[in-house]
C-alpha cells in the first residue's frame, strides 16, 4: 500500500505543473544538475493535510528528478518548539512514504553560521543594532503609500553595532532591549524591506542548543540562508511568502553564500469543513473539544490515520489537486473520495450491525447453526470466502426495517421477504413491542431452500440486509464520525471564533455486533462493515474490548457531482 514509485511514474506522464516546468529549464540550462527540495516544518505542532501538500511537491520532485529532500526543523522559535512535535513529524512524513536519509537538519545547526552571517551583514553596513520597542519600530515603518522613518539607530556606527550584537549574544540585554535590523530601504512600498528584524534577544532554553544562545534569528533572515547552507536549488513555499522573496533574495545578494537557492510559491491547500493552522488546532487539543493531536476528527495525519486513511490514498489527493498559484478551497469530498477509491479494490468484508435489532427465526431449530460462506470481496475472487455462522437469533439494522413502510422502501417490513447476504431468504411475521410501543424484536420465518444466498432461487427480492448471528456475534464500541464543523469555511470570518462553528454531534458512539471474522484485525487494518462504510480498529482497543472508527461511509457525494 506504501509503494510511492508507482504514483511516481504517473507523475512523470501527466501534464507538467508550473514548477516541474521551471526545474525543467533549469536543468536544461545546466544552471543546475541535480536538484535539492526541502520540507521545513516548524516543530510547534502536528503535521496535517496541508502539510501533506508540502511534503508530496517537495520529496515527489527529488525523487522525480532523482535529486534529494532535506527534512528540516524550523525550530528557530525556543518557547514554542518541542521534542515530541519533532518525533511525530518525522513519524507522519515516513508514514506518507517519504524518506530524507542523512538529511534530516535544523535551522539551530547553523545558529553560528547565521550569526557569522549578521556579523557580516554589519560589517558591511547592512545591518544594524535598534534600540526601538516592536511598537515604536511599527510606528516608525509607516505605511505602504507612506514612506517610514528611520529608526534613531540606523547610523550607529560598524563598530558600536558590532560591540552590541556581541554583547546580545553575551547576555547582557534583556529580551526586547535590542534587535538587530536589516538596513534595507524605508521607503520601499514593500514593508518587508523597511528594515525588518533579524535577530532578536531571547533568554530560553531550546529543545536542542540548551542555554547555548539568549539571541534567536528571525524566520525570514534563517530559513534562505539555510536553503543556501544546505545547498537548496528550489525552496518551495506557499503564496504568502510571495512578498517576503525580495527579502529572501536580498540576504543571499549581500553575502557570500555556497549557493542561491530560488525560492517558488504555490498555492496553499485549504480544505472545506476544517481549520488548517497549527495554532487552530493546539487551541482544540488544548480546549479539549478534541481527544488529542490524533483524534480522528482532526486533519492532521496522525488523526487521519489513526481514523483510517491510508498513505496512499492521502498521496493520490496531492496528486489529483495538482500544484498551482490560484488560491482555492478543494471539496473535503475530494479526499474522501481518494480514501474510497484506494480502499475499495483491496479491503476485505465484513458485516457488522451497528444500531442492532433482534430478529428470531421462528422455524429455526433451537440450540442449533451453521455457516454460510460469504465472499470477502465482491468482485475479486483472489480475496477468497470466509465462514459467516447463523442461527436462530440474529441481528439487523434497526434502519432496514420499517413498520409501515414508506413508498422505495423495499428493506425489511411486516410480510416482507428480504435476503440476508450471503445467507438466505427471511419473511417477516410478527413485529414485538416493548410497553413504550417501541419495536424490539421481530418475528421471522427463513426459506431453508434458499440457503447459501445469491445464486439459489429466482424469485424477485428487493432488498439485502447485512446481519450477524446474536449468539457468535462480538461486542465492540463504534466511533462514528462527522464533520468536525457545521460550516465549509470555520474560520472564513475573524470576527467569529472559529470554534462556534463546532459541530455537536461530530462523534456518536454507539454499541455494535459485529461478525466474529472482525477480532482478527489488527489496528489500523482496514475493513468495510458491508453497506455501513469502512472502518479499522482504533488505538484505543484493549484485550476487554475493541474499538472501530467508522472511516468514511460508502456514499460518494463527490463522485456524484460528477466532479
Ligand atoms: P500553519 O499555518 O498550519 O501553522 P505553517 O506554514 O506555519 O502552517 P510550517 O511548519 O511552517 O507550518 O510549514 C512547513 C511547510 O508546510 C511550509 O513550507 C509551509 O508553506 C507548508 N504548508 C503549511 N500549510 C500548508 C498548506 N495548507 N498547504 C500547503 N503547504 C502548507
Ligand atoms: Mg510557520
Amino acid at each position: 500500500m506504501n509503494d510511492v514509485s508507482s504514483d511516481l511514474s504517473e507523475e512523470v506522464t501527466a501534464p507538467r505543473h508550473f514548477i516541474e516546468q521551471i526545474i525543467d529549464a533549469d536543468l536544461e540550462s545546466g544552471k543546475h544538475e541535480t536538484i535539492v527540495t526541502r520540507f521545513p516544518p516548524e516543530p510547534n505542532g502536528y503535521l496535517h493535510i496541508g502539510h501533506a501538500k508540502s511534503i508530496c511537491l517537495n520529496f515527489g520532485m527529488a525523487s522525480e528528478y532523482e535529486g534529494r529532500c532535506h527534512l528540516r526543523f524550523d525550530d528557530t522559535n525556543p518557547a514554542k518548539e518541542e521534542a515530541e512535535y519533532v518525533e511525530s513529524i518525522m513519524d507522519s512524513v515516513r508514514w506518507l512514504g517519504f524518506e530524507w536519509g542523512e538529511h534530516q537538519h535544523n535551522t539551530s545547526d547553523y545558529f553560528q553560521a547565521l550569526y557569522d552571517y549578521a556579523v557580516d551583514l554589519i560589517s558591511q553596513g547592512k545591518a544594524y543594532v535598534c534600540s526601538l520597542s516592536p511598537d515604536e519600530f511599527k510606528v516608525c515603518r509607516g505605511a505602504p503609500t507612506r514612506p517610514g522613518t528611520p529608526s534613531p539607530s540606523r547610523d550607529r556606527s560598524v563598530e558600536e553595532n558590532l560591540d552590541l550584537f556581541a554583547r546580545m549574544k553575551a547576555g547582557e540585554f534583556e529580551d526586547g532591549q535590542y534587535v538587530v535590523r536589516a538596513r534595507i530601504d524605508m521607503a520601499s512600498p514593500n514593508l518587508h524591506l523597511r528594515d525588518p528584524s533579524i535577530y532578536r534577544i531571547k533568554h530560553a532554553d531550546h529543545h536542542r542548543t540548551g542555554s547555548e544562545w539568549c539571541i534567536y534569528p528571525m524566520y525570514d533572515f534563517a530559513h534562505g540562508l539555510s536553503d543556501a547552507i544546505e545547498g537548496i536549488t528550489h525552496s518551495l513555499c506557499t503564496l504568502e511568502f510571495e512578498v517576503h522573496r525580495p527579502l529572501y533574495e536580498w540576504f543571499l545578494e549581500q553575502l557570500d553564500v555556497p549557493a542561491t537557492p530560488r525560492q517558488i510559491e504555490f498555492a496553499r491547500l485549504n480544505l472545506t469543513y476544517t481549520v488548517m493552522s497549527k495554532r487552530k488546532l493546539q487551541e482544540l487539543v488544548e480546549g479539549g473539544n478534541v481527544s488529542g493531536w490524533n483524534d480522528p476528527r482532526l486533519p492532521t495525519l496522525a488523526g487521519l490515520r489513526r481514523r483510517g486513511y491510508t498513505a496512499a490514498s492521502i498521496r493520490a489527493f496531492c496528486h489529483k489537486i495538482g500544484v498551482t498559484k490560484v488560491e482555492s478551497v478543494t471539496d473535503v469530498g475530494l479526499l474522501e473520495h481518494c480514501l474510497r477509491d484506494d480502499l475499495n479494490p483491496v479491503v476485505r468484508r465484513v458485516m457488522g450491525v451497528l444500531n442492532p435489532l433482534k430478529v428470531v427465526i421462528t422455524n429455526y431449530p433451537e440450540g442449533e447453526s451453521e455457516t454460510f460462506e460469504a465472499k470477502n470481496h465482491p468482485s475479486d475472487p483472489e480475496m477468497g470466502v470466509r465462514a459467516v455462522p447463523f442461527s436462530r437469533e440474529l441481528y439487523v439494522e434497526r434502519d432496514d426495517f420499517m413498520e409501515e413502510p414508506a413508498k422505495k422502501f423495499f428493506r425489511l417490513s411486516p410480510g416482507r421477504e428480504v435476503r440476508l447476504r450471503s445467507a438466505c431468504l427471511i419473511t417477516c411475521q410478527d413485529v414485538v413491542k416493548n410497553a413504550d410501543g417501541e419495536v424490539v424484536e421481530l418475528h421471522c420465518t427463513w426459506d431453508p431452500d434458499s440457503r447459501g444466498g445469491n445464486a439459489a432461487d429466482n424469485r424477485k427480492v428487493k432488498g439485502t440486509l447485512h446481519w450477524v448471528s446474536a449468539a457468535h456475534a462480538i461486542d465492540v464500541e463504534v466511533r462514528l464520525y462527522d464533520r468536525l464543523f457545521k460550516v465549509e469555511s470555520p474560520d472564513g470570518d475573524s470576527d467569529v471564533d472559529f470554534k462556534t462553528h463546532l459541530n455537536p454531534d461530530s462523534l456518536t458512539v454507539v454499541q455494535a455486533k459485529v461478525e466474529p471474522a472482525v477480532a482478527e484485525l489488527g489496528v489500523g487494518e482496514p475493513v468495510q462493515f458491508e453497506r455501513m462504510g469502512y472502518f479499522c480498529v482504533d488505538s484505543d482497543s484493549s484485550p476487554d474490548g475493541l474499538v472501530i472508527n467508522r472511516t468514511v461511509t460508502l456514499r460518494d457525494s463527490w463522485a456524484k457531482k460528477g466532479k
